[in-house]
């Protein structure tokens, strides 16, 4: 028998495939410019900015993405293989209807100081419902929601070993579940998942052995999931850690607010608010400085000025794609 090799390359079709996707991706997303978006969730504690950076969140009020590279495409796929096997287990275990992403959008606005609405959308990952009065929706009964899920997926060893020996939810992550859960006005729970299996020998292990006081016997992070239960108490955010125990934070409902109408404020009166200080939902200080992982920082290093900040930024955008 004689068989020759496939003339077509596999790698070559998910590429084409992914350029493609990423064209459609990008016309959609025209078609909500102009909106601020439930993916770039923050709140205002005081005068501090938490969850995303407000500039990232002008930029793209703006037009402006930050760049998207091979390496990050790579990790939002493994985002969406999250989320099918997500789906998968969800359509057995729940007995009732489920919609997802693109069933599931809301949308509020914001007044900025001249009295201009802006529109706030947002697409939360799934709800988990019932039909109205248990009915069926071939009579025209309404989904109820009455469980939101937003899932996160770990994508570096470090990321995993925090999540599970000392588990915390990423305070721009709790902002955005917050954000569904008080618009959508039912709880939702932040679900982080880990799929990789992790022998970590040498020096980072012992670093992360001592600051996460792990056994000695314990020689790798094995695939795990973590959920934060979301409620609200008086406007306050709280969470449920997965052992059940109440951990109350700073996020707000008003302060969630206050971050879009500051945000719609930037564009309206074209100025830069203050640089992002990188601060946990209790306003201890965050693990890293955000500003160092950004694209945008020698905008940020360079200028205040508006105009000249959105021109560099552009440029960064620009650049990235040649
Ligand atoms: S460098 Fe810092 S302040 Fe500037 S856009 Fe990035 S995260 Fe925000």
């Amino acid at each position: 028998m004689n068989i020759k090799p496939a003339v077509v390359s596999a790698i070559g079709l998910f590429q084409k495939g992914r350029e493609e996707l990423q064209r459609r991706h990008q016309e959609k997303a025209k078609k909500t410019q102009g909106n601020l978006r439930g993916g770039n969730s923050g709140c205002m504690v005081g005068d501090t900015v938490i969850g995303k950076c407000h500039r990232v969140s002008l930029a793209r009020l703006e037009g402006i993405d930050q760049p998207v590279d091979a390496k990050s495409q790579d990790i939002f796929d493994a985002g969406y293989l999250n989320e099918e096997v997500w789906k998968r287990n969800l359509e057995v275990a729940w007995d009732g209807p489920i919609k997802y992403e693109e069933q599931t959008p809301g949308k509020w606005s914001v007044t900025s100081g001249s009295g201009k609405e802006t529109l706030v959308t947002f697409s939360p990952d799934t709800e988990l419902g019932r039909w109205e009065d248990g009915g069926n929706p071939a009579n025209g009964m309404e989904f109820v929601p009455e469980v939101g899920l937003e899932y996160k997926i770990i994508v570096s060893d470090s990321q995993g070993l925090q999540k599970f020996y000392k588990p915390r939810p990423n305070t721009d992550n709790l902002c955005q579940t917050g954000h569904y859960s008080m618009k959508k006005g039912i709880p939702y729970i932040l679900v982080y998942a880990y799929h990789s299996m992790a022998s970590i020998p040498g020096m980072a292990w012992w670093w992360s052995r001592k600051k996460f006081n792990i056994p000695e016997d314990v020689k790798k992070l094995n695939p795990f999931k973590v959920e934060f239960k979301i409620g609200w108490e008086n406007g306050s955010l709280y969470f449920l850690t997965g052992k059940g125990e109440r951990v109350d934070t700073l996020i707000t409902a008003e302060g969630i607010e206050e971050y879009y109408t500051l945000v719609a404020d930037m564009k309206e009166q074209k100025a830069l608010y203050t640089r992002f200080k990188s601060k946990e939902y209790d306003l201890s200080d965050a693990p890293f400085d955000h500003c160092n992982y950004c694209p945008f920082e020698s905008a940020c290093d360079e200028t205040e000025d508006y105009q000249v900040w959105l021109d560099k930024i552009q440029l960064i955008v620009e650049n990235s794609k040649r």
